[in-house]
């Protein structure tokens, strides 16, 4: 391997000077993204260092010179987003070179007939939904991070947002790729909605966290702006009778474009709220509307007033936002005394309640307190939020990450998955082995097959 000084030399004449930066602010910025130290297993925490530079490309022939220069000095490269990622996937664990993509953020092409668009990677999000608003037109994935996480980013999470019911995941939006790929190969995968040639290579990097290779640009599909919507807030006196009407709104072929349902002890003090939202031509809108509120009455639902549910839609991105000004103090987490965990899991909908009620219990035994459990997007979907005081400093640690790992076990053997949308890095990673099986194996075969020098993203996703 070269001296530092003569990297910076050459990566300087592949992208200039200024786009290559080694300044410690810059380092301290890109070397994390948004996973707190605190919500690290005390017992698993990774070795961490800090990246030997700041690498700025704006096209894939750049970060094809960067890749193959990686490659001969087999250094790291660990692509970089809005870092707004929370397991850790974006974390500099050995000295590198952070590719930071955002200043590849031009909008390609826009096909209003065709409805989708192209374009480079470390586009945020929430530029590209203004862009696609001027043509009438909108992104099916609406994540918190709207204002903060890239389209790179978001299709290497395999993100979902307020819309994944109606629209899907960020995976389910992409109909083709550009990568460069460890060896400096760019690969073009086809961008039609189906084809029956072959396996789909799209997903090796939807949900692939960098490790396979660096996406340069995305086509997604893309969605007339709606003629009509229709926001709704529902309480239940009980979690159950809320899930149960639920089921009951998706069992009848309902497709809502929200359905956000939790128990948010700050909220309510007793039973549950669902935020409910159809979106689409009007008369649809109105008629899906109707049949899944009275499917709510059916179950006890109330409607609350309008503006419960309107304030729900408008400050969906509050958090981000904030999240945006002040990302170190995430890392460093929250200074109130508390220690938060949040578990976001996939189960078959009959094991929903079922987990719920095992979990309550573990949690209960272990002095961990549930402030909120809740469903986003389908019934599938189980979130929890978990507090333990930290009083016990360390101890206090220990047992929460003890008892999160306990809960998402149980999860695995009950057929359901451990994450359903913030992807793995490295605080999931020492659970990959039970999630998958043999299926790691074939993750690390691949893995070894395109990138014999394990220079993408190191010691993530277990691979
Ligand atoms: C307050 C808050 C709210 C959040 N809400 C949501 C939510 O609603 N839904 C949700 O799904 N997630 C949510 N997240 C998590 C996060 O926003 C998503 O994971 C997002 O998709 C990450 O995008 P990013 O651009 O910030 O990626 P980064 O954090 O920069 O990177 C994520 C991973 O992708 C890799 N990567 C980045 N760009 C590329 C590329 N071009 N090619 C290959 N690999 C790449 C990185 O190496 C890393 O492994 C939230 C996070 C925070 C802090």
């Amino acid at each position: 391997m070269g001296s530092a000084a003569s990297l910076i030399e050459r990566l300087s004449n592949i992208v200039g000077s200024e786009r290559v930066r080694t300044d410690r602010d810059n380092l301290e910025e890109v070397c994390w993204d948004a996973l707190s130290v605190g919500r690290i297993h005390p017992l698993k925490r990774p070795e961490t260092a800090s990246p030997l530079c700041v690498v700025l490309p704006v096209s894939s022939a750049e970060v094809r010179q960067i890749i193959l220069l990686a490659n001969e000095e087999k250094l790291p490269i660990v692509p970089y987003g809005g870092g707004s990622g929370l397991m850790g996937g974006a974390i500099t664990l050995r000295p590198g070179i952070v590719l930071d993509t955002r200043r590849m953020d031009r909008v390609l092409e826009v096909d209003k007939e065709a409805c989708f668009v192209r374009a480079q990677a470390g586009l945020v999000l929430e530029v590209l939904e203004r862009r696609l608003s001027q043509e009438g037109l909108m992104l099916g994935h609406d994540p918190w991070t709207l204002p903060v996480a890239t389209v790179g980013g978001a299709i290497s999470t395999n993100s979902l947002g307020y819309r994944g019911a109606k629209y899907g995941s960020m995976g389910d939006e992409v109909l083709g790729l550009e990568v460069v790929l460890p060896n400096g190969e760019i690969l073009t995968t086809r961008a039609v909605p189906k084809s029956s040639t072959g396996i789909a290579l799209n997903y090796l990097f939807i949900g692939g966290e960098g490790c396979f290779g660096v996406i340069t640009e995305a086509t997604l599909r893309v969605f007339p702006r709606p003629e009509r919507r229709s926001l709704n807030a529902v309480r239940f006196s009980s979690f159950e009778a809320g899930f149960l009407a639920i089921q009951n709104i998706y069992g009848l072929g309902l497709k809502p474009a929200l359905m956000d349902f939790g128990d948010d002890a700050a909220k309510v003090k007793s039973g549950a709220i669902l935020y409910l939202a159809f979106e689409g031509a009007k008369e649809v809108v109105e008629a899906e509307a109707r049949l899944a509120l009275d499917l709510c009455e059916k179950e006890g639902g109330k409607k609350l007033a309008q503006e419960e549910a309107e304030e729900f839609w408008r400050d969906r991105h509050v958090i981000a936002r904030r999240f945006k000004q002040n990302r170190l103090q995430r890392r460093v987490g929250r200074s109130d005394g508390i220690r938060w965990e949040w578990v976001h899991v996939a189960l078959p909908a009959s094991r929903v309640l079922d987990f719920r009620k095992a979990a309550m219990a573990i949690l209960a035994a272990r002095g961990i307190a549930l402030q909120e459990s809740g469903l986003w997007t389908r019934p599938e979907l189980f979130s929890m939020r978990l507090a333990a005081d930290e009083g016990g400093g360390e101890r206090a640690q220990l047992v929460l990450e003890d008892t999160v790992e306990e809960l998402l076990r149980l999860v695995q053997r009950m057929g359901g998955s451990m994450e359903y949308c913030h992807g793995v890095g490295v605080k999931l990673a020492p659970l990959m082995a039970e999630e998958h099986g043999y299926g790691l194996e074939v993750m690390r075969q691949i893995k070894t097959t395109l990138d014999p020098n394990n220079i993408m993203n190191p010691g993530k996703m277990a691979l």
